[in-house]
Order: C-alpha cells, then structure tokens, then sequence
C-alpha cells in the first residue's frame, strides 16, 4: 500500500529531510523546527469542512481495522510507555506488512550529547511532536538508540513506518539519536545499534543485505544518516552478515 493519492488526506509515510544546514543555522533553528530525520514541509493537514457536519467523517473508515494483534516485545527495549503518553492516530496509518527491510537514520537536530534518562526521554518526544504537528500518525520510527546505548521503542511495530520516502512498506525504522553531520555516534550507541540489528533480523528473518541507510535508498534524497554514521555502513553491515 502507497499513500500516495493526493485527494486523500496527506498521509504520514513519504517523509524528506532537511538538506544540510550550516552549524550556525543549524543552532539558530531551535526547537520549533524540529522534527527528526524525516522532516519535511511538504505535509498539511486537511482542513475542515466548511459544511457541518463533515460528511467525510462519515465516509472514511479507518484504515487499520482494530485490533491488530500484538505486537512483537524485543527484549531489552524501554517501552513507549516510558517516554510518551500520546497514542497513535490509528485512522492514519497503515499496518505492518512483513518485514524484509531494515533502515537506519540519524535525527539530523542540533547535535545532542546527553546520556541521561530524561533528556533522552524528551528528545524522543520532541521528534515524536514534530511529526505529529506535520499530521502524521505517530513518530516516524519504529525504534530509537541513544548516546548511552538505551533502545526505545517508538511506532508500534504493528504499524508501518514512515521513514523513508515511497519506501516504508515492509521497512523497519531505527532512530540513531543525534545529528552525525555534526558529531560522532558513541561507542555505546553504535555497539547498541549492532545489538538490536542482530535481534531484528533474527526476530524477522532480515538478511544484512536488507539493512540500510536512509540515503542508501535511491527514492531517499537525504544526507540522513550523517557523514559519520553513513561511514560506519560497511563495517555494520559485515559485523553482522
Ligand atoms: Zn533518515
């Protein structure tokens, strides 16, 4: 399934990025304009309808018929819970179709250095606000590692991401926590990242082939995840062929 019928609501799921901004400006952006790695201006919400009551709330039927089942708990992953109270808006999302992909993006924000538990937390949040300000159903990713080596979940994993652009059917998202144009992943965050590639591909039978950068994806025009997270693609991808 695409979402990319322009007479439907804009849907979340075709996500770009910013091009690369200078330090400066980068710093002088703050955190209005900051919605992670998938950041884009291209989405709106559709407006309301100047006919009450709105007839298309009776016409569109939610795409994910309810319940799905449950997700898949991976070990050592600090639930959703632990860091959001907002829910996903479920008529706005697409469910999971079997993973075969894995992908791995960077935040492209202000550089971020902290290890601690709550300001972890609240970058998570924060990439988690500006998506669904753009109106998209959720945070764009499925997991997210942290400078500290913590591994987050983020969307539920019944549920499609939205990540790469054209691209997220079947696509597993991973969130590397900070902007690698401008600072070096950790030790910790990069051992962490190896972790939970390999328990990834062996929960969904992903081959190392099939895990990627965001830019390694020829519909992605981005330079997510960053010169110095891109360069460590090929020693990923060896470390766990
Ligand atoms: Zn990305």
């Amino acid at each position: 399934m695409t979402n990319l019928d322009p007479t439907q609501t804009p849907r979340d799921g075709a996500p770009a990025e910013l091009p690369a901004l200078p330090r400066r400006s980068i710093l002088m952006l703050g955190v209005g304009l900051l919605a992670g790695c998938a950041t884009s201006g291209s989405q709106t919400a559709r407006m309301p309808s100047p006919l009450w009551p709105d007839p298309a709330l009776f016409t569109q039927k939610p795409r994910v018929p309810l319940p799905l089942p449950a997700a898949p708990t991976l070990a050592g992953v600090i639930p959703r819970s632990a860091w959001t109270k907002g829910t996903p808006a479920v008529d706005n999302i697409d469910p999971m179709l079997p993973i075969h992909w894995i992908t791995i993006h960077h935040d492209g924000m202000t550089p971020f250095l902290a290890t601690d538990y709550a300001s972890c937390a609240a970058r998570i949040e924060l990439i988690r606000n500006g998506h669904r300000g753009k109106g998209w159903a959720d945070i764009g990713y499925h997991f997210i590692v942290d400078r500290s080596g913590r591994v987050w979940e983020g969307r539920d994993l019944r549920y499609q991401g939205a990540h790469v652009k054209d691209q997220n059917e079947g696509n597993l998202g991973i969130l590397c926590v900070g902007n690698f144009d401008h600072q070096m992943p950790s030790w910790a965050q990069l051992a962490a990242l190896d972790r939970h590639l390999r328990v990834c591909m062996a929960k969904f039978k992903v081959k190392a082939a099939n895990v990627r950068s965001h830019q390694e994806w020829a519909s992605a025009k981005t330079a997510c995840p960053g010169r110095n997270l891109q360069a460590k693609m090929g020693g990923i991808r060896r470390a766990i062929a």
